[in-house]
């Protein structure tokens, strides 16, 4: 068994490799009684903070990597332990060691195709830009008012295409003017920042940044929160300042300056699903909801958990890359609750999230019982 070195120079390290507070934890626990991985399996956050404070860290298990970031035991802290930075701090030392247990062994092939293709499938770059073809998207120039960065589910996921086509359609019938860099473009580097891997982060964001800069973009749209996190909150780190506006926000003003007008009729009950890293991480609640409230003859319904106290998909903190067990993903609760609401569809705004809800509909033979759709494609279809 692999295990750390004891105490002050775990500490030590833990800080170094930018943990944050973890001596200040007194055992409490409550991080443990809102963590969404206890609805589903034993899982202590409290145990995990205490066996990095005293050096007994077991990095060859999972559990360091099941921290999903989700946000929500930072809320409930009362000695302000940051418990996601000390999580990828472990992350970092296990991914220096070169220590990956058998459920995010994949990491390792998405850093490949990362650092290869600026892709974590390892796609060819040259198809990046594929999901446009038909829709007389133009290549981002200078001048233009947005780039806009789909991120690479929505580049390459046949599902999440669909949300950047929705996207490039709502840009187009409002009369945007906007362009994209296609295979120019890297992934922003957030999920594997999370998993511990820094140096590959810095070679995404890095080149990332120098053709953003290259191009003149002043502007970035997102359709992924992560992205949104990254560009706003993490790419300052390099000294670097874009504007950055997920489709959410963007298409509420679009809908309030009356660029885009909604006319038909939806008809439907609708739940939305508050993405962690939209909501919780970066405090975007009301403008999602704003922009369904516009759409005639939406129904909409507030989910059981909502806003900062939304229930994570399960897909955050790289997770999306590691194998969960079918019975143990958050999404399958998430969509249980969607139908026990009376939902028709399950409307949200994170490419991750809807991964996640079409996996558990599926997994759980709910197909026919619910439809998961990101926001973009729900208006797509009551455009004027
Ligand atoms: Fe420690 Fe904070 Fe968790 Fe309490 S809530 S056990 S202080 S990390």
């Amino acid at each position: 068994m692999e295990t750390l070195a004891p105490f002050k120079e775990v500490i030590d390290e833990v800080l170094e490799k930018g943990g944050d507070a973890i001596t200040y934890c007194y055992q409490c626990g409550k991080c443990d009684t809102v963590c969404p991985w206890n609805r589903v399996r034993k899982f202590s956050m409290r145990k995990l903070i205490r066996e990095a404070t005293f050096g007994l860290s077991e990095i060859e298990k999972e559990e360091i990597w099941r921290c999903t970031t989700c946000g929500k035991c930072p809320q409930r802290c009362p000695r302000d332990v940051k418990q996601i930075n000390d999580m990828i701090a472990l992350r970092r030392m296990a991914t220096g060691y070169g220590v990956f247990p058998a459920a995010v062994k994949p990491y390792r092939a998405v850093s490949t195709g990362l650092t290869s293709q600026g892709n974590p499938f390892n796609e060819d770059r040259s198809t990046r830009a594929d999901w446009a073809e038909g829709l007389s998207v133009k290549p981002f120039t200078e001048g233009m008012e947005i780039l806009y960065f789909p991120c690479c589910y929505s580049s390459y996921d046949p599902r999440l295409k669909k949300v950047a086509q929705a996207t490039a359609r709502i840009l187009t019938k409002a009369g945007v003017d906007y362009g994209i860099l296609g295979s120019k473009e890297n992934c922003c580097g957030e999920s594997i920042r999370k998993t511990g891997n820094e140096d590959v982060f810095k070679k995404l964001a890095r080149e990332n940044i120098k053709t953003f800069i290259d191009h003149g973009v002043k502007k970035i749209l997102v359709s992924s929160p992560h992205c949104y996190h990254t560009f706003k909150n993490e790419y300052p780190e390099f000294r670097v300042d874009f504007e950055v506006i997920h489709v959410s926000q963007y298409v509420f003003e679009l809908l309030n300056e009356g660029r885009l007008t909604l006319t038909k009729e939806y008809g439907k009950k609708v739940a939305y699903h508050d993405p962690c890293y939209l909501g919780r991480h970066n405090g975007v609640y009301d403008e999602p909801r704003g922009v369904l409230k516009k759409v005639p003859g939406l129904e909409l319904h507030e989910m059981p958990e909502a806003r900062e106290d939304s229930l994570c998909c399960g897909m955050g903190g790289g997770r999306v890359w590691a194998e969960t067990e079918k019975h143990e993903r958050f999404s399958n609760m998430r969509v249980e609750q969607a139908i026990e609401l009376g939902a028709q569809e399950l409307v949200t705004a994170c490419p991750y999230c809807i991964t996640a809800l079409e996996d558990s509909r599926l997994v759980m033979n709910h197909a026919d019982d619910i439809e998961v759709k990101d926001i973009t494609e729900v208006i797509q279809e009551v455009m004027e």
